[in-house]
Parts: structure tokens; C-alpha cells; sequence
């Protein structure tokens, strides 16, 4: 196996591409292989988590790329990259609508879907006026090891809906 990409998909792979070349770049080795860690195992690793796996395929890979690919994959939208206080920034390639849930005793981060229609309902919280694009939603607390345990097997579906189309927004209008 040594040399071969981590189990990346040819739709993970099309995806990359597309949304790579429509920021102007190129699909490279190391890109490729930083986003193909991230989509096989989706436990929002950090940068250093990430650049330990992606050197086991890819030995000359140094921890300086593995930040500049990451940061390249979150600029084309392709993963989000989560900040919690006093913590490394953790990586998420699921473009599902999901929720985040930091286990604050193992700092392990765990995707929860959302329904359909509960961004909407959260809307109607909001004030005349108030029109928002975007939510982020955000859970810590505890977790029981076998409740991590189903989460983690269940690994929480991966939706490339707003990737196989071209955004629509601008890249300046988007915050991160
Ligand atoms: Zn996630």
C-alpha cells in the first residue's frame, strides 16, 4: 500500500478538483492526501493528528504543508476548521447541516445532524431586521463512552450538496 492515497473516493476526488480549480489551484499530491486524511476518518483531528496520519502514506510531507494544505481546503470551502478556547483548531470535512459536540474530558469532537428544518425555527428567534446566513451550533459537555462509541460508528452522513454546485456567494462575503 505504501505510495497509494489514503482511501479517498473518485466523487471526494472530483470534489477536491472542481473546488480547487475554481479558486484557481491545482489538485497536488499533498493536497490531495491532507483532505483524503480528513474524509476517511471524520474525528475533527487537529493539524498535528492530521500531519502524523498523512506522513504514514506520505513521508516527506512536512508539518509546514500540512498547515498550508489545510488552510488552502478551508479558503475552497471544502472543510471547516472549528476554534474552541485554549484548544488546536480542528478540522471537519462533513458539508452536511450538523452541529458540533466538543467531549470537554477527551476533547473528542462529534458531528450531530440536524433536521431539516431546524435552522428555520432557530430564525424565528431573531429580530426584525435580523437576517442571518449562517449558524453555527456548538455543544460541550459530556460524553458517555458508549454513546462516543455509536456516534462514531453511526459517522454521521456526508452531504456534498453545496460543494457539487459553484457557491453562490463571494468569498469575500462569507465569514468564517
Ligand atoms: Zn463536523
Amino acid at each position: 500500500m505504501l505510495g497509494t492515497m489514503r482511501q479517498i473516493t473518485e466523487r471526494d476526488r472530483k470534489n477536491l478538483t472542481a473546488a480547487l480549480e475554481r479558486s484557481g489551484l491545482r489538485a497536488t499530491r499533498q493536497r490531495e492526501q491532507v483532505f483524503g486524511v480528513l474524509v476517511s476518518q471524520r474525528d475533527h483531528p487537529t493539524a498535528e493528528e492530521v500531519f502524523a496520519r498523512a506522513r504514514k502514506q506520505l513521508s516527506t510531507i512536512s508539518l509546514a504543508t500540512v498547515y498550508n494544505c489545510l488552510e488552502t481546503l478551508v479558503e475552497c470551502d471544502l472543510i471547516k476548521k472549528l476554534n474552541y478556547e485554549r484548544e488546536p483548531s480542528r478540522y471537519c470535512p462533513n458539508h452536511g447541516e450538523h452541529a458540533h459536540f466538543l467531549d470537554e474530558a477527551t476533547g473528542r469532537v462529534f458531528d450531530i445532524d440536524i433536521p431539516k428544518d431546524f435552522h428555520e425555527t432557530l430564525t424565528t428567534i431573531l429580530p426584525k431586521g435580523f437576517a442571518a446566513n449562517k449558524i453555527k451550533l456548538s455543544f460541550s459537555g459530556r460524553v458517555e463512552p458508549e454513546a462516543a462509541e455509536r456516534q462514531s460508528n453511526s459517522s454521521a452522513s456526508t452531504v456534498w450538496e453545496h460543494i457539487d454546485q459553484p457557491n453562490n456567494q463571494t468569498k469575500q462575503n462569507r465569514s468564517r
